[in-house]
């Protein structure tokens, strides 16, 4: 069987929206260089295990406005931490690791 469109719609799917953008494999080595400079610990709080990846992309933390659904507009984007084991992630701020003005 032939699926000559099927590369084509699966790369679209995987194609960020133009605000986001993927960091690079020297972005996520400088993330894990700035943890390790800081001597944080490997342990997952949660499972024990110590093996970590770093997410493709950084999230965004929005301030929180009193009386509304709505984020803010002052925003803390972060490199995300994955435990390959449980998913459970550790957040580090983006800006003093040098990814973000
Ligand atoms: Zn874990």
């Amino acid at each position: 069987m032939h699926y000559p469109h099927a590369p084509n719609r699966l790369q679209q799917r995987g194609t960020p929206a133009p605000d986001q953008r993927r960091l690079t494999q020297a972005e996520k080595d400088q993330v894990g260089d700035w943890v390790a400079s800081k001597g944080v610990h490997n342990t997952c709080p949660v499972c024990d295990h110590n093996t970590w990846a770093v997410g493709d992309y950084l999230v965004q933390n929005a301030a929180y406005v009193p009386g509304s659904s709505k984020p803010g507009r002052a925003s803390y984007p972060a490199a995300m931490l994955m435990c390959s084991n449980c998913a459970y992630l550790r957040l580090f701020m983006a800006a003093p690791i040098g990814l973000v003005e």
